[in-house]
């Protein structure tokens, strides 16, 4: 089944920007994370083990070697990238530094854009400034910011160190630059149920997020979550409850909202559970079979 047949994915949206194939390819700008270094907290969010998004050894290479690495692993060959810069939180450092890496990716000839990490509580004017003149220059640039949620207090209880407001304040101003911006969301966070999803949905939507990427709450060893997972305080949603919570959130997004992501994939031993969450194709499957047969993206979504 094929997902942006009813979804308006990454690569449906690439697909009508470029006459080439874009692919999205991970690089390590060896930042580091407030929530961690305690500038803003201390021990990160409780969901988070960084290792689940860094590749061994990429932190030790540059960016362009790091490109070069990737793109020797891709099939074809004649297509675009965008850098993705994933790992802890990609504008935390010094302008001059930000500059560095990104523009040492944009050097790339294939490299046609930026995706950009981040949390919405580190994201100072002089970086929406940069990130808006590579816009200006043609280059595809996404801004990623974590929400997770928009209720404060499951923010509070997984240790994120920030609010909805500093979310809200930073698509305001990155919009205001005529950024993208997508807003990363989980399901099925501790204490939330179906009716803090479709209300976190209706608050970015709200927003004017340009972009959703979704996902379902997944244990990792090292986490925080791991040892409340092992003692028994962590319910997980089943493949099919977060299938059908997934295709009630996208049926009521308007169709022009770009999906980047609809579901997670981590590998073990790093995965502590759920097990599905192993599989990247089972719930993009049921997603797409769903949507097929009970309304495509924006099918419930009502602008009043
Ligand atoms: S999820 Fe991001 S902000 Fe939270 S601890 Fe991990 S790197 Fe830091």
């Amino acid at each position: 089944m094929q997902l942006d047949l009813y979804v308006n994915t990454l690569g449906r949206h690439l697909k009508q920007r470029f006459p080439h194939r874009v692919r999205k390819l991970s690089v390590d700008g060896a930042f580091t994370c407030p929530n961690r270094d305690g500038t803003i907290g201390r021990g990160g969010c409780t969901f988070c083990n960084v290792d689940s998004f860094v590749k061994p050894h990429q932190q030790s290479l540059g960016v362009a070697e790091q490109l070069e690495q990737r793109k020797a692993e891709m099939k074809h060959k004649d297509i675009g990238y965008l850098a993705y810069f994933q790992a802890y939180t990609s504008t935390y450092a010094e302008i001059e530094y930000l500059q560095g890496m990104y523009q040492q990716a944009l050097e790339d000839p294939s490299v046609v854009g930026l995706c950009i990490g981040t949390r919405p509580d580190c994201v100072p004017e002089q970086v929406l400034n940069l990130l808006a003149d590579y816009q200006q220059q043609g280059k595809e640039v996404w801004l990623e910011l974590g929400l997770q949620t928009a209720h404060d207090d499951t923010l509070k209880r997984i240790n994120r160190g920030h609010g909805l407001a500093e979310f809200s304040d930073t698509v305001a101003k990155a919009k205001a630059l005529n950024l993208q911006v997508c807003a990363h969301l989980i399901l099925g966070l501790p204490g939330e149920g179906p009716e803090h999803y479709m209300q976190t949905l209706q608050q970015v939507l709200a927003l004017d997020v340009d972009g959703i990427k979704l996902h379902p709450l997944h244990v990792v060893e090292g986490s925080i979550m791991a040892k409340a997972y092992r003692a028994g305080r962590i319910q997980l949603m089943s493949q099919d409850e977060y299938v059908e919570q997934a295709i009630r959130l996208i049926q009521h997004t308007p169709p022009e909202v770009v999906y980047h992501r609809v579901a997670a994939e981590a590998r073990k031993p790093l995965l502590v559970a759920p097990d599905w969450c192993e599989q990247r194709w089972p719930p993009i499957t049921a997603i797409a079979k769903g949507l097929a047969a009970t309304g495509v993206q924006g099918s419930r979504y009502c602008s009043e």
